[in-house]
């Protein structure tokens, strides 16, 4: 059967590879999912994919190895539990990504972004755009994950009137990467949803299909944007859902206990049995780490303890390097057709090599320049640029390196190498 990928892409589904094996992008608000969706997702895993789960750097979770007969099953599976994979792809508002670092304020930024999930999500109004919407909600400014969004929104203040939020706008990475820039500093939430779908819609309507909105902002400039959003506002100011989606309820987080997941892939029977100790000991709640990791939340007397030793039980100790390390990565060319290496398997090679005391940095490698797993944000990034014929006619990939230390993105330090060359650079990073 040929596949149409255009008409399956606003499905949140991409062709993998040329033998049509698919990928299945599901959005989960904000990160948070409850027992009964995780054991959902696994059992989708189980019944129509390879029984292995790609969590992303926005906190949504891939499907592998999809075929097309199984789509229609998969949406269907997804809905019974509140969940669905509409604009996880294409062009349109993707899933609202939430406070990745769960600093302080988590459950007000929790709360906005399932909000905006309900808002934006399915809706035909937000689809159709040139290409991709990416919104985060968090709870400060710690990750810097504002920087790299079309609208960043970052919770700033509680008042007695309400909750303040700063709103960055047109940043991106891939080929060309551009930081976002504040556009509205201590916005109250009834004005922000103004300003955002006055964004998408000014997007639509000035932007060239197949760009992002930081095109625009390189062609048009601040002002002119600033313009062309209080024009596109209008008088009537929407307001947001209120409610909280799917029956979670978001508390303010006291502690957290990760369950450390090396690059990002997870066994169905693993999430399983994780959905089963966020019931038992935690507070019904699963968070999807930006870091690719998952997040749970104790709940009660001895709940911690009893999470931990769960977890160790479950070999998560957290005595592994793979665990202790925060490697975040892309799934590279193991599962995407855009991929020019195998960033699963050279996560591992580097952590092989990485020395003891660099085991406190972030890092995060990309399968191309797209930079899905963000290594202008990981103090140690690395970016697969290219393959280069070698002498034996084998194509092998070229790698640029990153560091970051300030507030920006990380800048290239070394260009054009080879895995051999990468490697020995990881071995000495201090
Ligand atoms: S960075 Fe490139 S290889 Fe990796 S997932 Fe994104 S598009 Fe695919």
């Amino acid at each position: 059967m040929s596949v149409d990928i255009q008409a399956l892409r606003i499905n949140g589904v991409y062709r993998q590879n040329d033998n049509d094996d698919l990928m299945l992008r599901v959005k989960i608000p904000g990160g948070l999912l409850s027992p009964v969706q995780a054991e959902a997702i696994a059992a989708i895993s189980e019944r129509f994919s390879n029984g292995i789960l790609h969590l992303t750097t926005r906190g949504s979770i891939e499907f592998h190895w999809l075929r097309i007969e199984a789509i229609e099953e998969v949406g269907r599976m997804l809905a019974a539990v509140g969940l669905t994979s509409r604009g996880a792809c294409g062009g349109a508002v993707r899933g609202i990504s939430c406070s990745t670092t769960v600093a302080p304020g988590f459950s007000v930024a929790q709360g906005l972004a399932r909000r905006l999930h309900r808002h934006f999500a399915g809706n035909p109004h937000f689809e159709g755009l040139p290409k991709k919407f990416k919104i985060s909600v968090d709870a400060g400014y710690n990750g810097a994950r504002h920087l790299i969004q079309d609208a960043g929104i970052v919770h700033v203040a509680t008042t007695e009137a309400g909750e303040l939020y700063d709103l960055w706008v047109a940043g991106g990475l891939g080929r060309e990467p551009q930081p976002a820039f504040l556009f509205a500093a201590q916005l109250p939430e009834e004005q922000l949803l103004a300003r955002l779908e006055a964004i998408v819609n000014i997007y639509r309507q000035h932007t060239p299909a197949g760009k992002r909105l930081k095109h625009l902002l390189r062609e048009i400039g601040e002002e002119r944007l600033r313009e062309l959003v209080t024009a596109a506002q209008g008088d009537e100011v929407p307001v947001l859902n209120r409610g909280i989606g799917f029956n979670l309820k978001v508390t303010d987080v006291q502690e957290v206990v990760e369950a450390g997941i090396f690059a990002g892939q997870i066994a169905s029977a693993t999430l399983r049995h994780f959905a089963e100790l966020a019931r038992r000991y935690g507070n019904e709640q699963l968070f999807v780490s930006a870091d690719q990791n998952i997040l749970f939340f104790p709940a009660g007397e001895g709940a911690t303890a009893n999470l931990r030793q769960g977890l160790t039980a479950l070999g998560f100790a957290g005595a592994r390097r793979d665990e202790q390390v925060n490697f975040r990565i892309c799934p590279g060319d193991h599962q995407c057709r855009m991929g020019l290496s195998a960033t699963r398997d050279i996560a591992g090679r580097a952590l092989d090599v990485l020395p003891d005391a660099a085991l406190g940095l972030t890092f995060a490698i990309s399968g191309c320049v797209n930079s899905c797993s963000q290594p202008q944000l990981a103090d140690v990034g690395i970016v697969t640029t290219s393959r280069r014929a070698v002498e034996n006619g084998e194509r092998q990939p070229r790698f640029a390196l990153y560091r970051r230390s300030g507030e920006g993105f990380g800048t290239a330090v070394a260009t054009e190498l080879t895995e051999e060359e990468l490697l020995a650079q990881l071995s000495r990073i201090a």
